[in-house]
């Protein structure tokens, strides 16, 4: 299904712009008409992490003549495995404003729009009517729904991308032409069931596949070229090296939008998405350690048991000493209660503390009362008790 063109073509390339864009405009199918709706297009890219870093060098290299770029995030050391937007000297840096110095560099001119600022329902719907197209790089639920529905409601479409290890997932979600998100995902995943990049990892290099594809649909999109993935899911095996493609059809009953939408203002994306599940929520009441309390029960020897229910691999890059490791899995299908002691408190951990909530939940159930959990996991422990441990 071809579209018509998203953006209106601006009254001229300067010489400048002709030169630079040359390998374009000798492309027929772009063109002089193709790159002045690249001139005068607004793209947004939500996140100039993962997927942002490649998309915004490719966006600003095409052309796109205002590229804004929301993220309220500093560079981490752990990003520059693939958020290749940023580099050595801009760790603790903003990443917005890192990546809008290397947009610049590639490309002076486009128009940067810097949103230092976190997404909110409170913000999405203002930030969002600014612009013509929106790119979806975010990494975690709540955010992506709130995309899909800022996007719907305002009429916008947007590209998505998702990335975990070496799977990639993308298309195009505009409800005028096509389904969105919610006829894709009607119901987020039950929370702690899908893992996080942080959690899980990531391949860099990944990050470009689905970047590429995003930025090549964006400007599809804006230029009304070719068949841009609406209505398409792109799958991406980068271990198989497998692109497949499924059609996604719009649900009619899609509480946004379908035909008796239930959906018409905003929600509260937190409390949809569950950032841990409500069991978890209730057994950390009252039985969440900070990791400085851990540190002064080690050092009094109180009789505890420390479990780290991160994955081998995580262990390996830095571990709490003395914590023995057994991955939330063996919890989840039973396996590792029966070996637990039963005359020692049990002080669970993971990276961040949501997995350890989870764990905590199902020990509780399992008459392990005095357990507890180390709220902020690992990074806590690293932060607040031995920064020269190496962090990821
Ligand atoms: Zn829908």
């Amino acid at each position: 299904m071809s579209l018509p063109p998203l953006v209106e073509p601006a009254a001229e390339l300067t010489v400048d712009e002709v030169r630079r864009y040359s390998r374009h405009l000798i492309i027929p199918d772009v063109g002089m008409a193709g790159q002045k709706r690249l001139k005068n297009a607004k793209v947004l890219c939500v996140g100039a992490g993962g997927l942002g870093s490649p998309a915004l060098l490719y966006l600003a290299a095409a052309g796109v003549g205002t590229l804004g770029i929301i993220d309220f995030d500093v560079v981490d050391e752990s990003n520059l495995q693939r958020q290749v937007i940023h580099g050595q000297s801009d760790v603790g840096r903003l990443k917005a404003d890192s990546a809008a110095a290397s947009v610049r560099e590639i490309n002076p001119l486009v128009n940067v729009v810097i949103h230092n600022v976190a997404l909110t329902t409170d913000n999405v719907m203002d930030i969002f009517s600014g612009y013509d197209l929106i790119v979806d790089g975010t990494d975690n639920f709540a955010t992506r729904y709130m995309v899909n529905d800022a996007a719907v409601l305002l009429g916008k479409p947007y590209v998505w991308g998702s990335i975990y290890r070496f799977d990639g997932q993308a298309s195009v979600f505009w409800a005028e032409h096509g389904p969105c998100y919610r006829c894709l995902y009607p119901e987020p995943p039950p929370p702690g069931m899908v893992p996080s990049c942080a959690e899980g990892g990531v391949l860099g290099v990944l990050c470009a596949s689905i970047g590429s594809i995003q930025v090549n649909e964006a400007i599809k999109v804006i230029t009304g070229i070719g068949e841009p993935l609406v209505g398409r899911l792109m799958i991406y095996d980068a271990l198989e090296m497998k692109y497949r493609d499924v059609k996604v059809r719009k649900d009619p009953e899609c509480p946004l939008c379908g035909k008796n939408p239930t959906i018409t203002e905003l929600i509260d994306y937190e409390a949809f998405c569950g950032t841990i599940s409500d069991e978890a929520q209730e057994a950390a009441l009252g039985s969440t350690i900070t990791a400085a309390e851990l540190r002064d029960m080690k050092e009094r020897g109180d009789d505890i048991y420390v479990i780290d229910v991160r994955e081998q691999n995580e262990y390996e890059i830095v571990n709490i000493p003395g914590a023995v490791l057994i991955p939330k899995g063996e919890f989840i299908n039973g396996s590792a209660l029966e070996g637990l002691p039963q005359d020692k408190k049990i002080v669970l951990h993971c990276k961040s503390g949501a997995r350890s909530a989870e764990v905590l939940a199902i020990l509780k159930n399992a008459g392990f009362a005095d357990a507890v959990h180390v709220g902020g996991g690992v990074l806590s422990w690293i932060k607040t008790v031995d920064p020269s441990l190496p962090t990821y």
